[in-house]
C-alpha cells in the first residue's frame, strides 16, 4: 500500500463513552470479520476486561476501506485504555500514530480523562478529530458539549463528528474524516530498518509477539533483526497484520503496523519503546523511545501454598511479558515466607494483576498492604526508598521522611462539589485550583498519595453518586509527619500488615485494623490479643475470646461421612491459613484487614 493510502490512528476517550464501541462498530463497518465472528467489542478480548467492560491492554487491528475517492485505504486502528491508571498505555499507542479520534459522550461532556489522554495526543504531535457520540440519547447536548471541548481543550468543532456508535448512525462520517483529516504516515522504504517495538505479549501457540509500528525500511521474514537498546539478534521467523486475527503477510513496509515472532524466548529481550533495526544494515540511531514506567503502588504477593513460588516466578515472568509497566522481584516475610514485591501503576492496576494471577494461572495469592514508596533520610546522612513498611528501620536513626504527591484533577457537577471538597481536605489535600466547565467545578488538588492508593478513588465516586471523575500526575516529594503501625497477634508483630501513615491518621487506622481482624479471624481454643502498635506504644487492643465447643460436636458423632467430609472441607480452608505462632489466620482476613472503609 502507497504510504499516501495508510492512515495509523488511535481511539482516545474518558471511560465509558464508547471507545470500545466505536472501535467494534468500525471493524464491522468495514468488513473486517463476519456477522457471525463479531462479538461485541471485539477488542477487548481479555476475559477480565469484557468483565468489568474496560480496556486494560491497548489492542490493535487494521481495517481496509474504499472511501469517497474511489480508493482503498489501509486504517491501522489502536484501541487504548481509558482507566487513569493506564495512561502510560495511552503514550505506547500513540507514539505508532498519527492522529486521534477524541471521543466524547455528547451527554456526559468533558471529563477528567478525556483531558488528560488529549494532553497526551497533542503531545504526541496528533491531529485530533473531535467525535461526539451517543446521540441517540435523550440526553445529549451537541452544542453544549462542543462548546465545551472548545473552551477547555481549545479544539475547533466546527467538523466534529455526530455518531451514535450504539446505533452505527454516521461510522460513515468517522472513516471519512479519518481519510481525508488525518495526515498520512511517512518513512522511507530504502533507509535501514527502524521499527518501534510498541507492545510485546506471550501467546501459549506462537511464544513472544511482539506489536512493531515500521517508520522506515521494510521488515520481512527471515530477517536477522537487532533491539537496539537491548543489543539482542533475532530472525524473524512470521510477519503479519491483526485483520484481527493473526495474519501473516510477506513483509511490513514504512507506515505499516503488525506483528512479528522471532522465537524470542525471555522476557528481557522485549523492552517497549526500543528500536528494531537489520543487523546487517542497521540505522545509526534508535528512534524515540518511551519513558520507562514509574510504578507508584507496591505490594507483595505470597502464594498461599508454599509449592507454588516457582509457578508463581514463572506466571510474573509471563504477565510482565503483556504488562511493561508491571514490576515484580523476589522478597520473603516472616510471617508469610517467599514471595515478590511487586509494583503498579495503581490500584486498579494491582488488583488487575491479582485477578489474572488467580484466573489465568490458577494461583492463590496473599496480598499485603499497597504502599507507596517513601524516601528516608537517615540520621546519617543516607537516603533509601522504601517499598515495604516492613523494612523500615529502627525511628532512631530516622531523621525525617518524605511521601510522594500527586497532582489530581476532578470534574464533578456542582451539586456534589461540597462532598468532594470535604473528601479532599478529609485526605490533606490542598486546593491549587477551583474553576468551571460548564455546570461542573473542575478542582485541582495536590494530595498524598498514600491518601489516595487505598480507596480514594471509590469514595470520590460513593460521595458523588458516580459523576466525579478524577485524574492524577505525580507531583514530586515532601517531607511527611509519618509513622510505622505494627499489628501484632499475641504479641508477635505480622510484617505483612505493617502500614505507614500520617500521624494524625495513626491511632484511627491502627483502631480500625484491630477491630477488623477481631470480626476476621476465627476464634481458637485460647484467648488472642490483637494490637496495633507504633515503635514500642501501643495504640489499640482488641481480645479475640477463647472457643469452647468442637466443630465436629454438631454431628452427634453418627453420621461418619459427613463428619469426615467436615474435617475435609476443614483442612481445605487450613491451606488457606497462615501460623502467627499458635494463631491460624486465614487469607481473606489479610485481604479484608488491608481494604480500608
Ligand atoms: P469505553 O469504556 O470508552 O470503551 O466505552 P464502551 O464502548 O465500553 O461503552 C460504554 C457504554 O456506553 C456501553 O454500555 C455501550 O453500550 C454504551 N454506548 C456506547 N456508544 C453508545 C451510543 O452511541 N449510544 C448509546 N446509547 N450508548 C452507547
Ligand atoms: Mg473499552
Amino acid at each position: 500500500t502507497p504510504l499516501a493510502q495508510i492512515r495509523n490512528f488511535s481511539i482516545i476517550a474518558h471511560i465509558d463513552h464508547g471507545k470500545s464501541t466505536l472501535a467494534d462498530r468500525l471493524i464491522q463497518t468495514t468488513g473486517a470479520l463476519s456477522d457471525r465472528e463479531m462479538t461485541n467489542q471485539v477488542l477487548d478480548n481479555m476475559e477480565l476486561e469484557r468483565e468489568r467492560g474496560i480496556t486494560i491492554k491497548a489492542q490493535t487491528v487494521r481495517l481496509s476501506y474504499r472511501a469517497k475517492d474511489g480508493l482503498t485505504y489501509v486504517l491501522n486502528l489502536m484501541d487504548t485504555p481509558g482507566h487513569v491508571d493506564f495512561a502510560y498505555e495511552v503514550s505506547r499507542s500513540l507514539a505508532a500514530c498519527e492522529g486521534s479520534l477524541l471521543v466524547v459522550d455528547a451527554s456526559q461532556g468533558v471529563e477528567a480523562q478525556t483531558l488528560a489522554n488529549v494532553y497526551q495526543a497533542i503531545d504526541a504531535n496528533h491531529e485530533i478529530v473531535p467525535v461526539l457520540n451517543k446521540i441517540d440519547l435523550p440526553a445529549a447536548d451537541v452544542p453544549k458539549v462542543k462548546q465545551q471541548i472548545e473552551d477547555v481543550i481549545g479544539l475547533d468543532t466546527s467538523d466534529a463528528v455526530e455518531i451514535s456508535a450504539k446505533t452505527g448512525l454516521n461510522i460513515e462520517g468517522v472513516l471519512e474524516a479519518l481519510v481525508t483529516r488525518l495526515p498520512p504516515p511517512t518513512g522511507d522504504a530504502d533507509a535501514p530498518l527502524k521499527a518501534l517495538l510498541v507492545d510485546s505479549w506471550y501467546d501459549p501457540y506462537l511464544g513472544v509477539i511482539i506489536l512493531v509500528r515500521v517508520k522506515d525500511g521494510r521488515l520481512r521474514r527471515g530477517q536477522k533483526i537487532r533491539m537496539m537498546a537491548q543489543g539482542s539478534v533475532h530472525t524473524v521467523e512470521q510477519v503479519g497484520v491483526f485483520a484481527p486475527k493473526l495474519t501473516p503477510v510477506d513483509d511490513l513496509g514504512p507506515g505499516e503496523m503488525g506483528y512479528i515472532t522471532a522465537a524470542i524466548k525471555t522476557v528481557a529481550d522485549c523492552n517497549v519503546g526500543d528500536t528494531l533495526t537489520e543487523d546487517r544494515h542497521p540505522a545509526s540511531e534508535p528512534l524515540p523511545g518511551f519513558k520507562p514506567s514509574v510504578p507508584v503502588v507496591w505490594c507483595g504477593l505470597y502464594p498461599v501454598d508454599a509449592d507454588d513460588f516457582e509457578k508463581l516466578r514463572d506466571s510474573l515472568g509471563k504477565l510482565r511479558l503483556n504488562d511493561a509497566s508491571f514490576h515484580y522481584e523476589a522478597e520473603t516475610s516472616a510471617a508469610l515466607g517467599f514471595g515478590f514485591r511487586c509494583g503498579f501503576l495503581g490500584l486498579l492496576h494491582l488488583e488487575i494483576i491479582q485477578e489474572r494471577l488467580s484466573r489465568e494461572f490458577d494461583l492463590d495469592l496473599i496480598a499485603t498492604a499497597p504502599s507507596v514508596v517513601y524516601r528516608l533520610h537517615k540520621t546519617n546522612g543516607e537516603m533509601m526508598e522504601l517499598h515495604n513498611p516492613a523494612d523500615m528501620p529502627d525511628g532512631s536513626v530516622i531523621d525525617r521522611i518524605e511521601e510522594p504527591w500527586i497532582k489530581a484533577t476532578i470534574l464533578v457537577p456542582d451539586d456534589y462539589l461540597g462532598s468532594v471538597l470535604t473528601l479532599c481536605s478529609e485526605r490533606r489535600g490542598q486546593q491549587v485550583d477551583l474553576t468551571y466547565v460548564g455546570n461542573r467545578a473542575m478542582a485541582v488538588y495536590r494530595l498524598p498519595l498514600n491518601e489516595v492508593v487505598f480507596d480514594f478513588y471509590d469514595r470520590l465516586k460513593s460521595v458523588s453518586r458516580g459523576y466525579a471523575s478524577f485524574d492524577y500526575t505525580m507531583d514530586g516529594y515532601a517531607d511527611g509527619d509519618l509513622v510505622r503501625i505494627s499489628i501484632l497477634v499475641n504479641h508477635e508483630p505480622v510484617d505483612a500488615l505493617s502500614f505507614i501513615a500520617h500521624r494524625a491518621a495513626a491511632d484511627n487506622r491502627g483502631r480500625a485494623i484491630c477491630a477488623k481482624l477481631k470480626d476476621l479471624i476465627p476464634r481458637q481454643l485460647f484467648k488472642i490479643a490483637i494490637q496495633a502498635a507504633i515503635g514500642g506504644r501501643v495504640i489499640a487492643r482488641e481480645t479475640i475470646g477463647a472457643l469452647s465447643k468442637d466443630v465436629t460436636a454438631k454431628c452427634y458423632g453418627g453420621d461418619i461421612s459427613r463428619k469426615r467430609k467436615l474435617l475435609e472441607k476443614q483442612k481445605e480452608g487450613k491451606k488457606r491459613m497462615r501460623q502467627f505462632g499458635r494463631v491460624e489466620i486465614p487469607q481473606s482476613a489479610f485481604l479484608a484487614a488491608l481494604k480500608m472503609d
